[in-house]
C-alpha cells in the first residue's frame, strides 16, 4: 500500500478520498465507531443540516467510489520497518505502507506506540500534519482535543493527503476540478 489510514471518521475519510482520488494505494482501517453517529451536523458549510450518520454514509461511498479501500478492521500495531511502516490488524496479519494517517479519535493510541510528541493529550504535528515521526500523520480530533468539529477533521485529512501527493510529485500539488463545458 502507498497510504495505510487508521480510523474511519471524517479524518481518515477526507485523506482517503484525496489520495485515492490522485492515484496513490490507499486503505482504510475502521469499525464505523465514529462519534459522528451522535451528531447532528448543522455547522458543516454547504450541507444545511445532516444527521452524522447519513454524513457517514455518504462520505464512505464517495471515498469508495474513488478507489479507496474501507476493511472493518482494527490496527493492534504500527511500526517503522526500514523505509516503510508495517502495520499490523487484529488477527496478526501485516500490510505494509509507505505513509501512515492517524485518525485515531480521542484516543490515539497508536501515536503513542510510535513515539510521536504529544503535548498533554494532543498530538503534536507540523501545519501539514505530519507527527515528529515522519512519514506518519495525525489528523482531527487526536491533533485538536477539546477543539473537536467535523469540518476541522476533514480539512486536516485533506492537508495531509495534499502533503503526501506534493512529497510523491515533488512539488507543490492541488486537486483542483473544473465543470464541464
Ligand atoms: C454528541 C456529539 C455531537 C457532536 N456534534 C457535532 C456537531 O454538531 N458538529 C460537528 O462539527 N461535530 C460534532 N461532533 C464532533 C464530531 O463527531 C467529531 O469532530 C468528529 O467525529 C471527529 O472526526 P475524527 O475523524 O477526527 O475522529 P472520529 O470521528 O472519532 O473517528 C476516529 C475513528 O477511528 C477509529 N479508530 C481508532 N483507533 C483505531 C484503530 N486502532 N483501528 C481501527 N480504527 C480505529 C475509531 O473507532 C473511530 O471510528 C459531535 C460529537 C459528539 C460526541
Amino acid at each position: 500500500m502507498d497510504v495505510v489510514i487508521v480510523g474511519d471518521g471524517p479524518g481518515g475519510l477526507s485523506a482517503a478520498l484525496f489520495l485515492a482520488k490522485n492515484g496513490l494505494s490507499t486503505v482504510v482501517y475502521g469499525q464505523d465507531k465514529t462519534a459522528m453517529h451522535w451528531a447532528q451536523l448543522r455547522n458543516y458549510l454547504g450541507v444545511n443540516e445532516i444527521h452524522g450518520s447519513e454524513f457517514q454514509k455518504l462520505a464512505r461511498a464517495q471515498a469508495g467510489r474513488w478507489g479507496a479501500l474501507l476493511q472493518d478492521r482494527h490496527v493492534t500495531a504500527v511500526s517503522r520497518s526500514g523505509a516503510s511502516f508495517s502495520v499490523t490488524l487484529d488477527g496478526g496479519e501485516q500490510v505494509s505502507a509507505r505513509y501512515v494517517i492517524l485518525s485515531e479519535g480521542k484516543s490515539p493510541r497508536l501515536a503513542q506506540e510510535l513515539g510521536a510528541n504529544f503535548d498533554g493529550p494532543r498530538v503534536v504535528t507540523d501545519k501539514n500534519n505530519q507527527t515528529s515521526v515522519p512519514g506518519v500523520y495525525a489528523v482531527g480530533r487526536s491533533a485538536r482535543p477539546g477543539r473537536s468539529q467535523a469540518i476541522i477533521s476533514a480539512g486536516d485529512g485533506a492537508v495531509a493527503a495534499v502533503d503526501i501527493l506534493s512529497r510523491e510529485k515533488g512539488q507543490d500539488f492541488s486537486d483542483w476540478d473544473s465543470p464541464p463545458k
